[in-house]
């Protein structure tokens, strides 16, 4: 794969030659060919079969084109295109766009040309979009080198997309809307470039403002996150990815891989790489337009101003669920509307200027909220009344958004008297929606790109760990051919400096006497199997074992997992120091090694309920100091750990070094497949592990 693709020849070449090129009517040779009529350089049909194409001199390959070329469009047929794509390599054309189908998404065969594909594409150091592409399109140069049936309007907006035909479907919307894209991207198969690549290059496309993405997957989950999260600190990138089944999750048998499929290692990615991930086609262009055409925003402080109650209830209502929160106006601000405004009004936040409010008052509340220092961004909520003419207000909203600096948009509702309204709005760069929900949406993903515009990545912490007990741990548990390990590993967690509980492993009633007479007090004994993956739920574990009922304990909990399973391999019972739980919360830390991104890190509170209460927080390891504060005040139970209801406050900094540790683990040993800590015990005095389960595989030992 190409790490510094030369991205800008493909969307800035000066000459073109379409291999392939026909006049069959209905043919993609031929639609590409009357696409590429007006591009600003030249055009030349290749075709060995033709002397001409559309009255233009027809060369019969690459090499013979005189003055050469710097952009190949491959047109021809399957069982060709490889050599076609060879020849293009052997003149020395560097970009190529393969549009030919027939590649990896057709099975084995098609698997196959698409390793010779990229091969040659590394022979000869090609910039390669596709195969099965609908092509790419740049405005300023007028390239419209697809074969879908609509040109893009200029614009400041780059566009990739995983899917062809969404792009044409897109286009054609986008053209009604006056949305206009600076580039546009099929990125077909990705055997070459893929969306990395092309994050890269819009970073420094200094006539690109917004990348936007529809994406299927990612080729390569790591570099993904590092591309994106250098280039959403300038560019900001939305993305809406397509969901796919989760086969990953049905497979996982711990409670980490049944909640961190891959859709939660997607939402991880991305948060974690800094792209505003949209949940819809909607959503995708509501942000990027909004970031596209707002000023930055300086605080999320939301001023509303309506002439309608309703309206106005549920902009409120959406600010509630968003990141912004509502303004609370300053007194100066609460004593000019209160001078300004009929005494019907509501001058408190929503501003409602009631049904009869003419332009000037619109104009003398907005222009108040909007001189408020409480206030960042604002948002102006008419319904349609015989006072009001939304031509006018638009120019208002237009005045004062450009006269503060400070994001606005518009909810002007209704049909078509909003139409002239909405164009005055978009010249200004003003998102113009019927739903006040819409309205707000748009204002957040300003708030959540501010956010990671205004955060630095920092690397992760390297603990200083036992990395050789740990490797010893797993070398031991793989040569005697164990998969899945229990509480018997609990060692590995003290060699990465997680705290466990005093503990022996005993093989008889009499060896767990002992054992537990070197523990003071009551202890806990617990069924060590493999076979065994919930152990509460046979009877395996037993809490609060006086020492006098230690032997006896030791029989039963045998018996018990024999019942529960006669062949069951078991390897004898653990004799553990019992922890005052009730001092503490019981949380889960986990780990699940996705097939993208790798290994996913993942906290929760509720211990045995963690399925139930579905409340926890996932990222992809290694994970940061930061990373692993946004974990845990991502979680909705976050203040049970922090003192709800009279509870001793947990110590906070000693879960997020436990995070960091266990992410710390997993991101050297690529075989530990998945991991659960569950319970993690955290209490004012720090953390406990005091069960662990971990599948591996001994092959990448
Ligand atoms: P499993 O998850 O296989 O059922 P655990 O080892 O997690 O088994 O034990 C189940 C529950 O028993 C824990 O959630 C915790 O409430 C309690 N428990 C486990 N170990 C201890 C201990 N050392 N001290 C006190 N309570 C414990
Ligand atoms: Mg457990």
């Amino acid at each position: 794969m190409k790490s510094d693709p030369d991205a800008g020849g493909l969307f800035a070449p000066e000459r073109v030659a379409v291999v392939g090129a026909t006049e069959r009517e209905g043919s993609i040779g031929a639609a590409i060919f009357q696409n590429l009529v007006d591009f600003a350089g030249d055009v030349v049909p290749v075709n060995p079969s033709r002397d001409s194409v559309f009255g233009q001199e027809c060369y019969p390959d690459v090499a013979s084109v005189p003055d050469g070329v710097d952009l190949v469009v491959i047109v021809v047929p399957p069982s060709i295109a490889v050599e076609a794509v060879q020849g293009a390599g052997e003149a020395g054309v560097r970009n190529v766009v393969v549009i030919t189908a027939g590649f990896s998404e057709t099975g084995p065969e098609g698997a196959q040309r698409e390793q010779e594909l990229r091969s040659v594409a590394e022979e000869y150091d090609l910039t390669l979009v596709g195969p099965n592409s609908l092509g790419v399109l740049s405005t300023p140069l007028n390239l419209n080198a697809t074969f879908g049936p609509s040109n893009a309007l200029p614009g400041s907006l780059s566009f990739m997309s995983q899917s062809g035909a969404f792009i044409t479907a897109v286009l054609d919307w986008a053209n009604d809307q006056g949305i206009g894209f600076k580039d546009v991207v099929s990125l077909g198969n990705k055997a070459v470039l893929n969306e990395s690549d092309f994050l890269r290059y819009w970073q420094d496309d200094p006539e690109t403002n917004v990348v936007l993405g529809y994406l299927e997957g990612v080729a390569d989950g790591r570099t993904f996150i590092d591309t994106a999260r250098d280039v959403t600190q300038e560019t900001p990138a939305v993305v809406v990815k397509s969901g796919r089944t989760d086969a990953g999750a049905e497979a996982a048998s711990s409670h980490t891989g049944t909640i961190a499929g891959s859709e939660a290692a997607y939402e991880a990615a991305f948060e974690q790489a800094g792209v505003v991930r949209a949940e819809n086609v909607q959503e995708l262009f509501d942000y990027a337009r909004a970031l596209d055409g707002l000023p930055t925003l300086d605080s999320e402080q939301v001023g509303i101003i309506t002439n309608a109650g309703g309206p106005g209830v549920m902009a409120t209502d959406a600010v509630g669920e968003s990141q912004l929160t509502m303004a609370s106006f300053t007194d100066a601000t609460l004593s000019s509307l209160e001078e300004a405004m009929p005494e019907e009004a509501n001058i408190y936040n929503p501003v409602d200027a009631i049904g009869d409010a003419d332009i000037e008052r619109f104009e003398t509340a907005l222009d108040t909220v909007l001189g408020d220092d409480n206030v960042g961004c604002a948002i102006v909520i008419s319904a349609p009344t015989a006072i009001v003419d939304f031509g006018e207000l638009a120019t208002v909203v237009a005045d004062r958004q450009a006269a503060h600096g400070k994001p606005v948009v518009a909810c002007l509702m209704g049909g078509e008297r909003t139409e002239r309204a909405a164009e005055l709005l978009g010249e200004a760069g003003i998102p113009n929606y019927f739903d006040p929900a819409r309205a707000v949406g748009s204002l957040d993903a300003l708030a959540v790109q501010q956010d990671v515009e205004a955060r630095s990545y920092e690397e992760p912490e390297t603990f200083d760990v036992d990395q050789e007990r740990a490797r010893e741990i797993l070398t031991e548990a793989a040569d005697r051919g164990a998969r899945r390990l229990g509480v018997e590993a609990m060692d590995i967690l003290d060699a990465y400096g997680l705290p466990i509980p005093d503990a022996e492993l005993v093989e008889d009633p009499a060896d767990a006497v002992k054992a537990a007479s070197n523990i003071d007090g009551d202890v806990v004994m617990k069924i060590v199997s493999p076979d065994i993956v919930h152990k509460s739920d046979i009877g395996g574990v037993a809490v609060g074992v006086p020492q006098d009922d230690v032997a006896d304990t030791y029989e039963t909990l045998v018996t018990r997992a024999r019942n529960y399973q006669p062949d069951a391999t078991i390897l004898g019972v653990q004799v553990q120091e019992m922890v005052d739980t009730e001092a503490g919360t019981e949380t889960i830390l986990g780990m699940n090694r996705d097939p993208q991104f790798g290994p996913l890190v993942l906290f929760g509170l509720g211990g045995v309920f963690v399925e139930v209460l579905e409340d926890t927080s996932v990222r992809v390891a290694p994970v940061s100091g930061r990373e692993a504060g946004e974990m845990v005040d991502e979680l909705d139970s976050a203040p049970l750990l922090r003192g709800a209801r009279g509870r001793t406050p947990a110590d906070e900094a000693a879960v997020e070094e436990a995070i960091q540790r266990l992410s710390q683990l997993v991101t050297d040993f690529d075989a530990i497949l998945e991991l659960d800590v569950n319970p993690l015990l955290a209490t004012a005095d720090g953390v406990q592990a005091l069960d662990v389960r971990l599948t591996i595989d001994p092959e990448e030992l």
